[in-house]
């Protein structure tokens, strides 16, 4: 008799836990992505601000599952599902037939209809996002080194990150410290004093999800950073040179996007509802209406939790509901899924973070002990957990940033007015 085949759509935290979950279960399957590699994304921010290589946090999946035989691993892309003929559509293979699908494709940036901002302010969700934002904030140091105009300068040494929960507080945090200590000792021009770090957001505080009393010791250690924080201030315009807060219009040359998120878009393939940012609104035991062998989960996923607030897009969620997906198709029985939250964390810079564990609260250097450790036990790969390791150690005592490659085209908008391959 053959065994039931399992589809698992996207190797992201929901569908590898999903995979690895079904390791001894009597099924075959197959897991698709469009890329070759599991990345780590709360590390993201480390790579677009030159602290860490792409390398440092992904892992080819199928090194990852290499040991486990019942499941092969595809590289493609999925354009949509047939419920009724219970197929997969690829955009280069055949389409593949499923007994059970996992679908967990997780989620792109949002502009909130103002797509035409993503050219000026990319945002960061995969390592192409990451290298690309790296490339834009070294070279608007390195066209501030010769550059003469003291205004260009000033906006050349500005940065703007917009979005002031984890993401936002983290790559506000991390390029407060690059441009203004690790960079100021290679350069001869830039000081310490010199660059601005501006954070954004259009809400009342900072980290929302977190309490105000975390919340404020966070906004006050990065404010200690040199971060300017605004808050109450939604964005209304942002161009190549400068982005404008209701009437004021703030020179810079680098806009980071760390504010709203959208899901892919699994709600259309299946013809199914989805709430305001695209997520499907699956059923408690994560299956979506009347279809029992489709399951939805992690950041294409819509669901409620037992405080009646939406589950968060975090990874921990995505984990927990593909083991409870794998854990369905395994007993043959469905249950609705449980939240068990562990905790909140978000790091400031090189030596400080905010935790809320229940009802502990911690901030500063204890915290972002744990918050390294809790990193690095997470990332795929003892080769990772090494590195990773050894590369924040040597940050922290040395304040190097060793993987300050500028890769890729200059982006225009950095072209001085010689152009970008002459001498200013
Ligand atoms: C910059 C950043 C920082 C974050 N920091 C934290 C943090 O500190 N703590 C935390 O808990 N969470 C954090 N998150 C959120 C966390 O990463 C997500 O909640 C989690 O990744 C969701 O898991 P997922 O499996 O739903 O999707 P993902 O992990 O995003 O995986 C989706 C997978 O689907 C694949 N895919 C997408 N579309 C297709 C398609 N059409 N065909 C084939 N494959 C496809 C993608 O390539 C990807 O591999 C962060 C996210 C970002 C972007």
């Amino acid at each position: 008799m053959t065994r039931p085949h399992v589809v698992i759509v996207g190797a992201g935290f929901g569908g590898l836990t999903a995979a690895r979950a079904l390791a001894h279960a009597p099924v075959e399957v197959t897991l698709v992505d469009r890329r070759n590699h599991h990345l780590f994304q709360p590390l993201l921010y480390q790579v677009a601000t030159a602290g860490l290589s792409p390398a440092d946090i992904a892992a080819p999946i199928r090194a990852i599952l290499r040991g486990q035989r019942n499941v092969r691993v595809v590289l493609d892309e999925v354009t949509g599902v047939d419920r009724t003929a219970r197929r997969v559509m690829l955009a280069c293979g055949a389409p593949l037939r499923f007994d059970r699908l996992i679908i967990a494709t997780g989620a792109r940036h949002s502009y909130f209809g103002r797509d035409d901002w993503a050219v000026h302010a990319p945002g960061i969700k995969t390592i192409d996002d990451a290298t690309a934002v790296r490339r834009k904030v070294l070279l608007a140091l390195e066209r501030a080194e010769t550059e003469t105009d003291p205004a260009r300068r000033q906006s050349l040494l500005t940065f703007a990150v917009i979005g002031g929960g984890p993401t936002g507080v983290e790559m506000a945090g991390a390029i407060a410290e690059l441009a203004r200590r690790s960079v100021s000792r290679d350069f001869r021009t830039i000081t310490p004093h010199c660059s601005r770090v501006l954070l954004i957001e259009a809400g009342p505080r900072l980290l929302p999800a977190f309490p105000p009393s975390l919340a404020e010791r966070a906004k006050a250690s990065i404010e200690e950073l040199g971060v300017t924080v605004h808050v109450g201030m939604p964005v209304t315009g942002i161009a190549a040179d400068h982005v404008e807060l209701g009437r004021q219009a703030i020179p810079t040359h680098t806009v980071i996007w760390a504010a709203g998120v959208q899901a892919s878009p699994a709600a259309r393939w299946l013809g199914v509802p989805a709430d305001r940012m695209g997520r499907v609104t699956v059923e408690p035991d994560l299956t979506i209406t009347g279809c029992p062998d489709i399951q939805v989960i992690g950041d294409t996923a819509a669901l409620t939790g037992a405080d009646g607030r939406p589950l968060p897009g975090i990874a921990p969620v995505a984990k927990q509901q593909g083991r409870h997906a794998a854990r369905m198709i395994t007993t043959g029985q469905s249950r609705p899924f449980r939240y068990r939250d562990y905790g909140k964390l978000a790091t400031i810079g090189r030596h400080r973070a905010v935790i809320e564990f229940g009802r502990l609260r911690l901030s500063g250097t204890l915290a972002w002990l744990l918050w390294c450790t809790a990193h690095i036990f997470f990332l795929a790969g003892f080769r990772n957990r090494l590195l990773v390791g050894a590369n924040w150690l040597w940050n922290y005592v040395s304040f190097e940033r060793g993987a300050r490659l500028i890769t890729g085209e200059p982006t225009p908008n950095m072209e001085t007015k010689h152009g970008p391959h002459e001498p200013a």
